[in-house]
C-alpha cells in the first residue's frame, strides 16, 4: 500500500467527484492509514521463508496459490489488536445503524478466533473470511434474529474482518510478488492464472492499459484480500475463465468512460475495470476500488434486466 500515491489520487479526484464520494474517500483514507500502520508492524517480524524463484514461478503458472504451498503464520495477538482497532474506527466513522455499531463495539473477537482456527487464514484467506463472517454473525445474534439484522451484522463484521486481515497478508504478498519477474515469452504462450497467484482469491477489480507483456493494451487484475496483482488475458472472464467472446460484454456510464463493467453471461459475474487511457488521475488500486463502488449498483440493475429477459 502506497499512501503517497493514495493521497495524490484522492487530491486529483477531489474536483471531479461529488461531495458524498469525497466523504467516502476520506473515511477510507482513515482505514488505509490503519492498514498501513498494521502492515508496518507485520513487516517488522515477517518470517515467510520462500523457496527459489524458479519454484515460485512454476507454482504461478500451475495456478497453485503461493500461500497454499507455503502457508503464512499470522500473528494472533497482532490480528486481534487489528480487529479491535478496525471495529472501533468503522463503528465511529462509517455511519452504520445503531445495531451494527453496538455489535462492532461489543464483539468478542477472541472467542471467534478460538472457534475459527486462524491457521486457515494463512493458506486460504478467502475461505477463512467466509467462514469467520458466518460464525461471527451467529455468535452475535439470537436464534430468532430478523433477516435484516443478520444482513447488517454480516456487513459490519465482514468489513472489520476483511480490513483487519489484509495488513496481515500484504507484506508477505509483496515479498512474493517480487519474484514474479516479467517473462514476455511465457506471458504470451501460457494461460494466465485465474485466481490470485498469492492467496487464491478472486480478482476484485482490474485495469486495462500498460502491463509487463503489452504496450498499453493489456489487463491487470487486483486482489483486495492480499493486495497482489497479476496479468490476465484481455478478453476472458476473470471469474469463470471463459474466452467465449459472444458471452463477454462491457458497459460504462455515459459520463464516465474511464470506469467499466466487464460482464460475463456465462457465469453472471462482473469485474469493475479502470481504463488507464481514459483515467484523469493516477491509477491507485485502493482509491479505484472506492470510486468504482457505484458500478456495483449498475451491475445489479444490468443483472436484473438480463434475468428478466431470460
Ligand atoms: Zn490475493
Ligand atoms: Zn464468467
Amino acid at each position: 500500500m502506497d499512501l503517497t500515491l493514495i493521497d495524490k489520487a484522492i487530491e486529483e479526484y477531489k474536483p471531479l467527484l461529488k461531495e458524498n464520494d469525497n466523504r467516502r474517500l476520506s473515511f477510507f483514507r482513515g482505514l488505509w492509514q490503519l492498514q498501513h500502520d498494521y502492515a508496518t508492524k507485520v513487516q517488522a517480524d515477517l518470517n515467510h521463508v520462500l523457496p527459489a524463484s524458479e519454484q515460485i514461478l512454476n507454482w504461478y503458472w500451475d495456478e497453485k496459490p503461493l500461500f497454499l504451498m507455503v502457508p503464512l503464520t499470522i500473528n494472533k495477538e497482532l490480528f486481534l489488536s487489528s480487529l479491535t482497532s478496525f471495529s472501533e474506527y468503522i463503528a465511529g466513522n462509517a455511519g452504520l445503524s445503531d445495531d451494527a455499531v453496538s455489535t462492532l463495539r461489543t464483539f468478542d473477537w477472541n472467542k471467534l478466533i478460538k472457534e475459527v482456527e486462524l491457521d486457515q487464514a494463512g493458506y486460504d484467506p478467502s475461505l477463512w473470511l467466509n467462514t469467520a463472517i458466518e460464525v461471527a454473525v451467529s455468535q452475535s445474534s439470537p436464534k430468532n434474529a430478523a433477516a435484516e439484522t443478520l444482513t447488517n451484522k454480516a456487513g459490519a463484521l465482514g468489513i472489520a474482518l476483511k480490513c483487519a486481515l489484509k495488513p496481515m497478508l500484504e507484506p508477505a504478498a509483496k515479498l512474493a510478488m517480487a519474484h514474479y519477474v516479467p517473462d514476455k515469452e511465457r506471458y504470451e504462450s501460457n494461460t494466465k492464472p485465474l485466481r490470485c497467484p498469492v492467496c487464491g482469491g478472486h480478482a476484485a477489480l482490474g485495469y486495462v492499459g500498460h502491463t509487463p507483456s503489452s504496450e498499453g493494451n493489456g489487463r491487470m487484475l487486483y486482489c483486495t484480500t492480499c493486495g497482489a496483482n497479476w496479468e490476465f488475458e484481455r478478453i476472458r472472464c476473470a471469474h469463470c475463465g471463459t474466452q467465449n467472446q459472444s458471452k463477454l460484454h462491457y458497459f460504462h456510464a455515459e459520463d464516465d468512460p474511464a470506469h467499466r463493467l466487464y460482464l460475463c453471461d456465462e457465469c453472471k459475474s462482473y469485474l469493475r475495470t479502470s481504463i488507464l487511457s481514459e483515467l484523469k488521475v493516477p491509477f491507485c488500486m485502493e482509491v479505484e476500488d472506492v470510486v468504482m463502488a457505484r458500478l456495483d449498483h449498475i451491475a445489479n440493475n444490468v443483472k436484473m434486466k438480463s434475468d428478466r429477459k431470460d
